[in-house]
């Protein structure tokens, strides 16, 4: 076992996290995998509660490979990335049918199902299976690459490939899922992004970039860019009965899979446009202010428009008793319309 596997284990004993709502002991396998998938591009802290809501809706897997998708996705929203509860949900319904409802517990198998990548199968069979695996998310690079100086940025191949034989050398042979979830919480709660926490490191002894005070420059940053802006009107379509109008978005590209507002450039000839093609009687009744929606790549201005749209039903629904997933931004529209008609029926 390296030196710097052994220095985590130790410390991992005292410091790790074991009360997160996927540990358990035997591991649950669905539960792992599920976290897993959260997981990616998303922080521990945001995941809890998601997590605990998805098994209280999905307690098994079977109960999710038989779910609606639109299920699925309403139990995720908010989460973000959303292709990955479409390919949680495809993968289920592959585990149920191929495997009768067991997440395999082989490599070759587990990375052929949708949305498990090298290091999510690493993680799976060595959390849930105590596989020696490797495993390489984002904290683990962070922590590999300042550990040994290993110059470069996550887009470029030769620092990943390094990275990996890296992850592979330290991955030890016993205690698997304890050195798996102990490379995790390093990366989490001590060698952070902004400001790691050296002194209180247990690999801070042979870490270089430590010894040479230069943490900051690992992995290398790409230059920064100022995001781009974007300004939208969400078309918030009323029929007689109060219901509003809603469309399930193609699954690929932003929001791929949920239902949400009709949108359309922000300006009046385009929202003239767009909303008597939706409904001739239609007619904009007023605006709510706008505000902003960050994305990774870029921002995106919201205005939301409140139309009258007489005379139709279909594809409208009660948002009160809305049970569809729907974007961030589309809730929180209609947590502004809750408002507004409180402060209405109370004047
Ligand atoms: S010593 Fe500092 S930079 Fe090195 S692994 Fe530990 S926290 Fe990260």
């Amino acid at each position: 076992m390296t030196g710097f596997a052994k220095d985590l284990l130790s410390w991992f004993e005292e410091h790790g996290r074991k009360k997160l709502p996927w540990q358990s002991s035997p591991p649950d396998v669905y539960h792992v995998w599920l976290s897993e998938i959260m997981l990616q591009q998303t922080q521990v802290d945001t995941v809890v509660d998601y997590f605990n809501n998805f098994i209280i809706n999905f307690p098994t897997l079977t109960e999710l490979a038989n779910a609606d998708e639109d299920e699925v996705l309403a139990s995720w929203a908010g989460l973000g990335y959303y292709s990955r509860a479409r390919n949680l949900h495809k993968s289920a319904k592959i585990i149920l049918s191929e495997y009768q409802g067991i997440v395999p517990n082989s490599y070759s198998e587990l990375i052929a199902l949708p949305g498990i990548g090298e290091s999510t199968a690493g993680a799976i069979l060595s959390l849930a299976y105590n596989q020696s695996r490797p495993i390489l998310d984002g904290n683990v690079k962070r922590v590999l690459s300042r550990y040994h100086r290993v110059v470069g940025h996550y887009s470029d191949s030769k620092f990943l490939k390094e990275l990996w034989r890296l992850a592979k050398y330290h991955t030890p042979f016993e205690q698997n899922a304890k050195y798996t979830q102990a490379i995790m919480d390093l990366g989490a709660t001590i060698c952070m992004p902004r400001k790691p926490h050296c002194p209180e490191c247990p690999v801070s002894r042979n870490c270089k970039a430590n010894l040479y005070n230069d943490q900051a420059s690992f992995p290398q940053k790409n230059a920064k860019k100022t995001r781009p802006e974007r300004s939208l009107a969400f078309l918030v379509y009323h029929n007689d009965k109060g219901e509003v109008y809603l469309v399930k978005r193609p699954d690929k590209g932003l929001w791929g899979g949920l239902w949400s507002l009709v949108e359309c450039e922000d300006d009046e000839a385009t929202i003239a446009t767009a909303i008597k093609k939706h409904n001739l009687k239609a007619s904009v009744i007023s605006s709510l202010p706008r505000f902003k929606h960050s994305f990774t790549h870029y921002r995106l201005w919201i205005r939301p428009i409140i139309i009258a749209s007489p005379g139709l039903k279909k594809d409208y629904y009660n948002i009160k008793k809305l049970v569809l997933g729907v974007p961030a931004p589309v809730k929180k529209i209609f947590s502004m319309l809750d408002s507004l008609n409180s402060t209405e029926s109370n004047e």
